[in-house]
Formats: C-alpha cells, sequence, structure tokens
C-alpha cells in the first residue's frame, strides 16, 4: 500500500517527532520562531555543511533555508569557521572597544554606499527599531509608512501588516495607539504613497525591502525605487532601505548599489554578521550624529537619542563579520549563489512544466520562490517577474497544500523556508540536479494525494 506523505513524514522522521514532543513541554508551539513551525513537527538538525544539512535520524538535506538568509556563502564556511575559532580563543566579550568592531564598521562603510557612519546592533529587528527611532528624531515627526507584505523585524512600529490580511487590527499585544502611526501602503503604488505623504505631514519615513517583501516574494516594480526616493525628498521624510537580507546578497553595496538608488538610512543584519548574531543601521551622517554625546548636558540628556545593547558589535560576530565581508566585496560569491539560483529556477519551471502543473518557480538573485496557483503558468511568471501580479494573491496561503508540499520535499531531501528557498554560493551543481530530481518526485506524491491540480 502506498503511504500517505504525512504518514511517510512521521515514519521517516520519528527522531524529530520524539524531540518535538519534548520541544512542546518547553516552548509554546515546541519552536522558538514562528517560521520554524511545520506540522506534524518541525526537522530537528545535528550539523550542516556547504549547502547541505543532516538531521537526528542521520537524514541529509539539501538546505534552501540557509539560515534565514544568513549563510551567502552555505554553512560552516572555513574562513568564517577560522576567524570565529581565532577570536573565541581570545575572549568573547571585552567590555570594551575592540579593533575587530572599526574594521567591521569599515567594512560597512566601503562597501554601502548609504553608509557614512555606521552603528551595530544585536539583530535585524533592533537595526529597524533604530532607524525608526533616528527618523523620528530627526524629522520632528511621528508616523511610519511601510507596505503591505513587507518584513521589518517583530517590533511594534513593524509587525502590522507583515502579512495577509492587511485590513484587520493589529496583531496581538501591540498597541494600537502604536499601530496608528503607522500607514499601510499597497506595494508598488507609488500614487498611494504620494497621496499619504500629501495629506500627513506628520510621516517621518518610509521603509521598504528594496527588492519587494521577503526578499521578492512580491517583486519590486521597476522603477519603483527611484520614485520613491524622489516623492520621500519632495515631501520630506525619510528613505529607509532595510538591507537585513538583500544587504551583501544583491550586490557587495546591497540593493541600493544594484540600483543605484541611494537611501538616507540602511538596516543591515544577517550576512552582515557572517551568520552569527548582528546588525546594524547605516547612513547619512547627519541623521547618524544623533546617536552621539556632545558633551553639552541639555543635548545629551535630551536631545541624543539613546542606544544600548550588551551584545552590540561583539567581538564573534565581528569576527565572523568581517571575514564575511572580505569574502563577497568583490562580487564573485554573490554571482556564484546568483548563477545557481537561475539554474534551479529554470530547471524546476521545466518539472512543472512536465508535470503539467499549474505551478511557476520564480524570483531574482538568490531567491526561488514557488507559486502553485497560476492560471497560465507563462503569463503569471512574466507579471509577476514584472511587479505587476496581485500582490494579495502571491502572499496568501494554500491551507490544503502548505504541509502536504513542505512534507514532500523534505522527504525527497529537501528544505526550505515554506515555499521559498535561497541558494548559497557553495550550492553545487549536484545539488541543484538532486533538487531538481526532489521536485519532480514531490510532485508525483502530491499528485498521487489529488492535490496538484493540472493544465488539462
Ligand atoms: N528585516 C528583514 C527584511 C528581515 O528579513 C528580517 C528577518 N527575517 C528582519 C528585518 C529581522 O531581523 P532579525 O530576525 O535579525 O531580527
Amino acid at each position: 500500500m502506498v503511504q500517505d506523505i504525512e504518514t511517510h513524514y512521521r515514519e521517516a522522521l520519528a527522531g524529530s517527532g520524539s524531540l518535538y514532543e519534548r520541544a512542546s513541554e518547553v516552548f509554546p508551539n515546541g519552536v522558538t520562531h514562528d517560521n520554524r513551525f511545520r506540522r506534524p513537527f518541525p526537522v530537528y538538525a545535528t550539523r550542516a555543511e556547504a549547502g547541505r544539512k543532516w538531521d537526528v535520524d542521520g537524514r541529509e538535506y539539501i538546505d534552501f533555508w540557509m539560515g534565514h538568509g544568513a549563510l551567502l556563502l552555505g554553512h560552516s564556511h572555513p574562513t568564517l569557521v577560522n576567524a570565529v575559532i581565532e577570536q573565541i580563543r581570545r575572549g568573547t566579550h571585552y567590555g570594551s572597544c575592540h579593533e575587530l568592531e572599526v574594521e567591521w564598521g569599515e567594512w560597512v562603510k566601503r562597501l554601502v554606499p548609504s553608509a557614512e557612519r555606521v552603528r551595530f546592533t544585536s539583530s535585524g529587528t533592533e537595526a529597524t527599531l533604530m532607524a525608526l527611532r533616528l527618523a523620528r528624531t530627526f524629522t520632528g515627526r511621528n508616523k511610519v509608512l511601510k507596505f503591505q507584505g513587507h518584513f521589518h523585524g517583530w517590533h511594534d512600529n513593524v509587525i502590522l501588516g507583515h502579512k495577509p490580511p492587511y485590513d484587520r487590527p493589529p496583531p496581538a499585544g501591540v498597541l494600537p495607539a502604536v499601530a496608528e502611526t503607522v500607514h499601510l501602503c499597497p506595494p508598488n503604488d507609488i500614487d498611494t504613497v504620494e497621496t499619504v505623504l500629501q495629506r500627513d505631514d506628520a510621516v517621518a519615513c518610509v521603509i521598504i525591502e528594496p527588492t519587494g517583501s521577503a526578499f521578492g516574494l512580491v517583486p519590486t516594480r521597476k522603477g519603483f525605487l527611484s520614485e520613491l526616493r524622489d516623492v520621500t525628498e519632495r515631501y520630506g521624510a525619510l528613505l529607509i532601505f532595510d538591507e537585513v537580507v538583500t544587504g551583501f546578497r544583491c550586490a557587495p553595496g546591497g540593493a541600493q548599489a544594484h540600483f543605484g538608488i541611494v537611501p538616507d538610512l540602511t538596516s543591515m543584519a544577517k550576512i552582515l554578521a557572517g551568520g552569527l548574531p548582528g546588525g546594524c543601521v547605516a547612513g547619512r551622517e547627519e541623521i547618524m550624529r544623533l546617536l552621539a554625546f556632545q558633551g553639552e548636558p541639555e543635548w545629551d540628556t535630551f536631545r541624543k537619542m539613546p542606544h544600548q545593547g550588551t551584545f552590540n558589535a561583539n567581538p564573534l560576530s565581528a569576527a565572523a563579520g568581517v571575514a564575511m565581508l572580505k569574502q563577497i566585496a568583490d562580487g564573485q560569491e554573490i554571482d556564484r549563489a546568483n548563477r545557481i539560483a537561475d539554474r534551479l529556477r529554470a530547471r524546476l519551471n521545466e518539472v512543472a512544466a512536465s508535470h503539467r502543473a499549474r505551478w511557476v518557480v520564480y524570483g531574482d538573485f538568490s531567491r526561488i520562490a514557488f507559486f502553485p496557483d497560476c492560471e497560465s503558468p507563462a503569463e503569471d511568471l512574466k507579471a509577476i517577474q514584472e511587479g505587476t501580479y496581485d500582490h494579495r494573491k502571491l502572499r496568501s496561503v494554500h491551507p490544503k497544500l502548505d504541509g502536504p508540499f513542505q512534507q514532500a520535499m523534505l522527504l525527497e531531501g529537501v528544505d526550505m523556508t515554506g515555499w521559498m528557498g535561497l541558494t548559497a554560493s557553495t550550492h553545487t551543481d549536484e545539488d541543484v540536479d538532486r533538487t531538481v530530481q526532489a521536485f519532480d518526485r514531490a510532485l508525483d506524491r502530491l499528485k498521487a494525494e489529488g492535490l496538484v491540480e493540472t493544465a488539462d
């Protein structure tokens, strides 16, 4: 008898199932990040190297999760491992300032066009928190304009509207008074942005994931970033690029270098810290100066923006970050990851077409995204890439398919973040071949359960 996907998953990943039972007695939902929650249970990994990882049952996966995007060079890249080991012997936290943090900041300045000054934080969430507060302090205005579906971390100011539906009250625990300071606009719609800025002169800043929500799950329309640059300048609002993912993934200088649009402030994390915890805000000197003491009591106590954080620029993250930025500075690792994603997208689309499935695989740079709900794959793919496709559809959930698709891919040896993946520069041709075969067999499994609509 042919086993259904979930029964097979429960059996094949039994070790993860047992750990999940333990975890459920410790953590709400058994997990420590919403996106790691999986039905019937998530995978428990034991080790990882380059493009692969292994779980507690000894199963091997091609990994396209890639540390939530932090691992452009793949897992345990020798250069980063050596840098961290060398540093851990010298100390993990001096309290004092140290040379590596200076070198790390200098790399950010050298690579990122908007980075006149830099300040390190411990995460991407803290970086966007800082960027927003700086914008409010600098402009003397209170409000934020953000885009539907764009994710900027989980603090009160930005968590609103990070996923559909977009017309509901703010997420649990977010102060309604804070939510009222957020304008949530549809992506790629410059007229709405302009109307909001025209009507409300309290908008301090516009924050955007420059290549679109979730690194291009809903791609940004060509020209939108320069329209945004122009309109924010005209209405005196700061433009913040959240480059927590795009930073060092689109180009050594981030999306801003790739598209030639310089924002006022930039938030970064993930690749920045070489796969260890860390983030930063970089931007115009006259804005960043708001973080500096001036030796004048009124300024230092009330007008300077306070900023602390035990692990800001800690030596381990700094060591990994410097090693990472040196490694990606000539752009070759980024190109390699992009080329692998290009090949994967093309071949995965061939597989979908061979099954006559109304699915497309799309994305730019090192993003691969699956969309299983097309009318006409070829036309939809074009509209998606041009940024004219219905953004709500691209972000919709597929209740019957979500679990089985993930389980089927995991059973076939591929791990992704739901419907999305990210390539690393160390994914190999064999990884590509195996992923293509895995997708083919996953579609067979889904078809056997009547879960794939075909074009005929
Ligand atoms: N901004 C973007 C664009 C992100 O993708 C993320 C993390 N996925 C964050 C901010 C938050 O970063 P962190 O998880 O380090 O807090």
